[in-house]
């Protein structure tokens, strides 16, 4: 028996069996900087002060638990893009209807529970009166699957059924989740008694509450109550669905920032895991050509995860074009003064920024670039005592690489 089979087979040896979940609506540890990841409503609070995003940045390390080695930094985009075995653009041949983009995620999860190679798939549906309620779930059927598709763009406690995961026996699991939820699973994951643990990632960036959703909705669409999903989107607009199929387009530039100041949760002003780093498998579109979807492997589970979209997807190498670095400067300043959607910000400097045009990786590192650059500067004035240990060494460097104002 595995020390891991040990431990759940007899609880009273777990030393989280005893510690008790937050209340509902009590202070968390990581105060305001709390992104409700879920560990919190759990047993496995016990943990928290190590497992915490926020209170114990510990990406280089886990790295190295999770894929066997942490990314190296002198390789631009291992620096940017995380511990890699491969990276390709790629979009299902038959899309999921009603998905985020072409369902790949949704695929993923749907083959593993075929094959049997996981028992359970921790994923987040929504309540049944609101479509932006996130409600995490342990999917035990592929309707399961399909029910949680699509992005709730709100800051959800995917991590909140880890107790159910460990009281259901489960030993193969897979998990969903975005990189604050995925760095507290990691540094958890021993405890939960599994045999094997698989993570599919995806990128994150500029959450919000449900109430901060809500505000952004109601002031930059023109039917709030109708949007299905949205997406800030390659092409510098930001793409509301509908629910009757329309789309709706709306450039960043035309955001009313004066009203959508503080929308972002501060969790998300001071985070640095944008792509992911510990998950076995990402999977987002930031890296891609416009309309399809970015995988990064990252490691041997991720890639036996990824051979199984085989003949489900097609595939073409990443491709990178145009220069970012200038617009990335430009819009600092901005950022000093509290500005904050750095795409927005980019294009107010004046950057024609579809003549400069990042494409494909260079529009992912524009990304980067822009959000790192603003989170530092954001950490600096609010938290300057965290600002050494909370940013990872590779957001240093790539913030070092821009003239940052004096403090
Ligand atoms: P689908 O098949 O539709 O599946 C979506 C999956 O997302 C579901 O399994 C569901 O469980 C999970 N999910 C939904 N909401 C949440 C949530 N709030 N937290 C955790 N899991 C959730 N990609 C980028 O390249 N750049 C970005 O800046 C970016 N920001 C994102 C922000 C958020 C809050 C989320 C949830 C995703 C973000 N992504 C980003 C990923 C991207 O939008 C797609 O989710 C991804 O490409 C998968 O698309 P799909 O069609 O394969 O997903
Ligand atoms: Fe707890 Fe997660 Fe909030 Fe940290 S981010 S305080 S682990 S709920």
């Amino acid at each position: 028996m595995t020390s891991a089979n040990l431990s759940a087979a007899n609880p009273s040896s777990r030393p989280h069996a005893k510690a008790r979940p937050l209340k509902p609506g009590a202070a968390k540890p990581a105060k305001e900087r709390c992104s409700e990841c879920g560990l919190c409503d759990t047993a496995y609070i016990h943990y928290v002060k190590d497992a915490c995003a926020f209170l114990n940045q510990q990406i280089s390390s886990l790295e190295t638990k999770s894929h066997g080695r942490d990314r190296n930094l002198d390789d631009d985009d291992e620096l940017y893009f995380g511990v890699q075995q491969q990276m390709v653009a790629a979009r299902k041949l038959e899309p999921i209807e009603g998905a985020q983009w072409t369902g790949i995620v949704s695929t993923l999860a749907i083959e593993m529970l075929n094959r049997g190679l996981v028992e359970g798939v921790v994923c987040v549906q929504n309540t049944e009166d609101d479509r932006f309620q996130p409600m995490p779930v342990i999917a035990r059927s592929p309707e399961d699957i399909l029910a949680a598709r699509v992005n709730k763009p709100t800051l959800s406690p995917n991590l909140s059924v880890l107790d159910q995961v460990e009281r259901s026996g489960m030993k193969r699991v897979l998990v969903i989740g975005v990189g604050c939820q995925i760095q507290a699973l990691r540094a958890v994951q021993d405890k939960i008694g599994l045999e094997k643990l698989y993570v599919l990632g995806m990128p994150c960036v500029d959450n919000v509450t449900r109430a901060g959703l809500q505000k952004f909705l109601d002031t930059t669409s023109r039917s709030p109550e109708t949007v299905v999903a949205y997406e800030f989107m390659q092409d510098f607009q930001v793409h509301f669905k509908h629910e009757d199929g329309s789309e709706e387009k709306v450039p960043f530039f035309g955001l009313k920032t004066n009203k959508l100041k503080d929308v972002f949760a501060p969790s998300c002003m001071s985070c640095f895991d944008y792509t992911n780093s510990l998950a076995d498998i990402v999977v987002g579109y930031m890296g891609a050509p416009f309309g399809w979807q970015w995988i990064v492997v990252r490691n041997e589970t991720g890639a036996e995860m990824f051979d199984l979209l085989e003949g489900l997807i097609e595939t073409q190498p990443v491709m990178s074009s145009g220069d970012r670095t200038q617009a990335v400067q430009n819009s600092i300043p901005a950022y000093d003064k509290g500005v904050t959607l750095p795409m927005w910000a980019a294009k107010l400097m004046g950057v024609v920024i579809e003549r400069i045009g990042p494409k494909g990786l260079e529009y992912a590192r524009f990304s980067i670039d822009s959000h790192f650059t603003r989170n530092y500067l954001y950490t600096r004035r609010n938290h300057p005592e965290k600002l050494a240990g909370h940013v990872p060494e590779f957001a240093k460097r790539i913030v070092g690489q821009y003239k940052l104002p004096e403090k």
